[in-house]
């Protein structure tokens, strides 16, 4: 489809939000590292064509997400002592409960990321069910009711975002736009949910992960290693926020588990980087904005 009419295209730019506010970080940090993981589980494969259900092959790669990844990651995240967010699709809770189960217990933040991660295209039938759905399988396995959400395939579009904002959503992770928190703007002008940008460069699929519908070359550490601190440390410089978008499917593999604990390890060393989950940085984000509208009034 190409553009039929000048009038196709509004003139305008996509996101209406102003400005990132430059609030400073807790605990005198210089920077921030929004720690978090997708548990898409098999649905990595289901989501695009629900007949890869029966292609066992197919469905195993996401399946070492519970059988090996997650329990690894949650064992990396213990013996650093960190906490991280972990966006889990309805359909892994329901299929994989215990391995989900393991992460709350561990008092890891469970976030939303869909039912099916079906990509929340804008005028698709399913994007309220999607969210209805995830909402209910964590309220049902977990009794949980999450605040953070991120888009299947990390798109959006309008209709999601106001029903994010009634569902009682308090922030979204899924936009590629900015180095700090900042808050969504709706179409009426109305307040959105705030926003927790995705850092693309910590997408662990791109540079880890070779299936056999999405075959490509894998990286090795030293190459991967090189972009994630070079990313952390102009971040730093700018007094800015990272957010990772890493998988247990991938991550939680030999080599990227390795390193994983290298660039954690790195990070914790730097002593700055103030590592938290979305709640963390969203209520944060909260208080320095009621402190500032108490500044303003
Ligand atoms: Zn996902």
């Amino acid at each position: 489809m190409t553009i039929r009419s000048y009038d196709d295209v509004p003139v305008r730019p996509a996101n209406l939000a102003g400005p990132a506010p430059e609030f400073p970080w807790p605990d005198g940090k210089r920077a921030a590292m929004m720690l978090s993981f997708d548990v898409d589980a098999e649905t990595y494969a289901t989501s695009k064509d629900p007949a890869h259900a029966e292609r066992l092959v197919s469905m195993s790669y996401g399946t070492y997400e519970a059988r090996v990844g997650m329990p690894k990651v949650l064992e990396l995240l213990r013996e650093l002592g960190l906490k991280a967010t972990f966006f889990t699709t309805g359909w892994a809770a329901d299929a994989h409960p215990a391995t989900v189960e393991a992460a709350v217990k561990d008092g890891h933040e469970i976030a939303h990321h869909g039912y099916h991660h079906l990509l929340p295209d804008p005028g698709s039938a399913h994007i309220e069910d999607e969210l209805a759905m995830g909402f209910d399988a964590l309220k049902r396995r977990f009794g949980i009711r999450p605040i953070g959400y991120r888009a299947p395939y990390g798109e959006s579009c309008d209709e999601l975002r106001i029903a994010l904002k009634r569902e009682g959503i308090v922030y979204s992770s899924s936009w590629r736009d900015d180095v700090r928190p900042y808050r969504q703007v709706l179409p009426d002008g109305a307040p959105g949910v705030i926003e927790i940008p995705a850092t693309a460069s910590y997408d662990d699929w791109m540079h880890g992960m070779s299936t056999r519908f999405g075959p490509r070359s894998i990286f090795p550490k030293e190459h991967v290693l090189s972009m994630w601190k070079d990313e952390l440390d102009e971040i730093r410089d700018w007094g800015a926020m990272v957010t990772t978008v890493l998988h247990p499917q991938v991550s939680g593999r030999p080599m990227r588990l390795r390193l994983l604990r290298n660039f954690l390890t790195y990070a914790i060393e730097c002593r700055d980087v103030w590592i938290a989950t979305g709640e963390q940085v969203a209520r944060h984000f909260e208080t320095c904005e009621r402190a500032d509208e108490g500044v303003a009034s």
